[in-house]
């Protein structure tokens, strides 16, 4: 057990490392070929107060969000989450709205709320996003964060009745501070709704993939109400999601004991009671549980695989982890392929497995296939299949089974 760093919870606590990966390349980082360049270490921890699964250390945000490679609509299944998540918003309410959305990336969510609402978007990368005639809301290019609150204010509205962050609230070591903003920017009969991975059904259940460096916390509900209680807000409600390998939906209002919240809530912490969320000795066995999950896949599939035709489905964030974690680049005849241009033509980072474009591929010329982009992966089997895929394919998460 080795101390690493603090959490920034309010009892400012040292944290507990769990397991620590090594140097790991950004996920995101496609500018650079190299195989072993720009690696940093990926250590993941809890706070024994909060009970916050975290990393140790993050890059700095800027290298990390002032460019951004992942577009939320290069994804087919995201689009159509994205859709499902903007039309539940649209059937709670008949009356005009003020909406912004955390983290809106190529405004996907956005175009998909009512007209009648008055909608904002906000991130701090330039890249992604390109204006269509049809568009109906603003973007503003800022971090999310109490240094730029009153800006967001003066932009947005004094009063914002809706704040939604999709997958955003778990991507930053400054997430106390992000919280902080929406208890300022929120109205007073408002709510916040975010999704975030669930930390419950994906690290602590061994599929590490869901470890990188932009994904600084792994949240268990237990954990989220410990950090929005310090920021005077609180869980009124929680769904569980089935993005990401397991999702939580949270809807967040300002604290007040008074309020009534659901029985979803009691529900989800009594499973979490049960799973050992609040025993330092559950974090302590999870290596264990990793460790045998790596040897799963390098046993089952990278021995097999290692002189054959290779395809890698996708190359999301976490299947850069899993190439890397799982050492893929002794893959002697590894092609991946994904949807998104901007990482087409470059290798998948921190192997030397090139990233092509999936209507350039012959599916015929290969042996196995690597969903890696596996909470995908009923769209992706029918897709390569149908393309002329007809070897042996390998998911690698959950169990690390053939299908
Ligand atoms: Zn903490």
């Amino acid at each position: 057990m080795i101390k690493t760093s603090y959490c920034s919870c309010k009892n400012h606590t040292e944290t507990i490392e769990v397991y620590d990966f090594g140097m790991m390349p950004r996920v995101n980082n496609y500018s650079s070929n190299q195989e072993d360049n720009d690696r940093t270490s990926l250590v993941l921890t809890v706070c024994e107060s909060c009970k916050l699964v975290q990393l140790s250390s993050m890059p700095d945000l800027n290298s990390i969000y002032l460019e951004y490679d992942h577009i939320s609509s290069a994804s087919t299944s995201n689009v159509r989450h994205l859709k499902n998540v903007a039309e539940m918003i649209n059937n709670k309410h008949n009356d005009r709205k003020t909406l912004l959305e955390v983290g809106c990336n190529d405004g996907t969510f956005l175009r998909n709320i009512n007209k009648n609402f008055i909608s904002h978007g906000i991130d701090p990368a330039k890249n992604v996003y390109q204006k269509k005639s049809s568009d109906n809301f603003s973007i503003h290019n800022l971090f999310f964060d109490t240094s730029n609150q009153l800006k967001i204010r003066n932009l947005v509205g004094e009063k914002i009745d809706i704040i939604i962050g999709l997958n955003v609230f778990a991507h930053n070591s400054t997430y106390n501070d992000m919280f902080s903003a929406i208890k300022y920017l929120l109205a007073s009969n408002g709510y916040a709704y975010i999704e975030v991975a669930y930390a419950k059904d994906t690290v602590l259940s061994g599929n590490f993939d869901t470890i990188y460096h932009e994904h600084f916390c792994n949240y268990t509900l237990t954990s989220l109400i410990n950090i929005l209680k310090e920021n005077e807000l609180m869980v009124v409600d929680v769904d569980k999601v089935p993005t990401q390998g397991g999702s939580l939906g949270i809807w967040i209002e300002h604290l007040n004991d008074n309020k009534e919240v659901s029985d979803n809530i009691d529900v989800i912490l009594k499973e979490e009671r049960d799973f050992g969320i609040s025993d330092i000795s559950m974090y302590m066995k999870l290596s264990k549980v990793i460790e045998h999950k790596i040897f799963n896949i390098k046993s089952r599939f990278l021995a097999n695989a290692i002189h054959k035709n290779v395809l890698i489905v996708g190359v999301p964030a976490r299947g850069v982890i899993t190439a890397n974690v799982c050492n893929c680049k002794t893959l002697q005849n590894a092609v991946a392929i994904d949807d998104t241009p901007e990482k087409q033509g470059y290798n998948i980072p921190g192997t030397n497995i090139p990233i092509e474009n999936p209507e350039e591929v012959n599916y015929k010329n290969f042996d196995i296939a690597c969903i890696l982009a596996w909470t995908y992966k009923d769209d992706l089997i029918k897709r390569i299949k149908k393309a002329g895929f007809d070897g042996d394919i390998f998911i690698p998460f959950p169990d690390g089974k053939y299908i």
